[in-house]
């Protein structure tokens, strides 16, 4: 190990060294959140929210309803006027941005088709700790999110007081211009037939 790494890893680390970098992040504990849920591969098996929200809400009547299931959403971090961050936790609203219109363009908030059921394009995401606590560390540093963002989210989802909620296991950066089945993520034929 040479000086200046000694340093970076010493306890005390002098202002100086920080500036000069000793390696992003700083704060080891957003390294280590990082490094459990960055994915750096797309999921593929992505749901809307409204077909997730249907699977709770249908089974209500005959069979029991599901506890939770396996999700894989892919939306902008948006909760339409309102702020999408749950300040000081890692925890924000994501809008669902798999609608039936094409292109970037499509704000299911302001759309006058998916706005008169907003419910059904909006998911509540949390990332907890071992313990299912809430992490307390802002999602835009512990992931440098931005409003507008769009991500795909893995988790495991639950209806509560009516509002889809995922906790996190998953967070996949989707690249500007890249759409969805291009050529980085795998065909349909590949998620049919998994393993061929
Ligand atoms: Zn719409």
């Amino acid at each position: 190990m040479n000086v200046f790494r000694a340093y970076c890893r010493s306890a005390i680390i002098p202002l100086f060294l920080v500036a000069a970098g000793c390696g992003e992040p700083v704060d080891p504990r957003v390294a280590a959140l990082q490094k459990q849920f960055v994915l750096a591969t797309a999921p593929s098996g992505e749901r809307t929210v409204s077909s997730i929200r249907n699977e709770f809400l249908e089974s209500e009547d005959s069979s029991p309803a599901p506890a939770e299931i396996d999700v894989v959403i892919r939306g902008r971090i948006n909760a339409g006027e309102l702020p999408p961050w749950e300040s000081g936790k890692t925890a924000f609203v994501l809008t669902d941005a798999t609608g039936h219109s094409e292109g970037d363009g499509h704000d299911p908030h302001t759309c006058p088709f998916c706005s008169r059921k907003i419910e059904d394009y909006v998911v509540q995401v949390s990332f907890r700790d071992a313990a299912g606590k809430l992490i307390e560390i802002d999602s835009r540093e512990a992931f440098g999110l931005q409003e507008q963002q769009l991500l795909v989210i893995t988790g495991k989802a639950r209806i509560e007081d009516k509002v889809l909620k995922v906790d996190a296991t998953g967070l996949y950066f989707v690249k500007p211009g890249v759409a969805p089945n291009s050529a980085d993520e795998p065909s349909e034929e590949a998620i049919d037939n998994p393993g061929q």
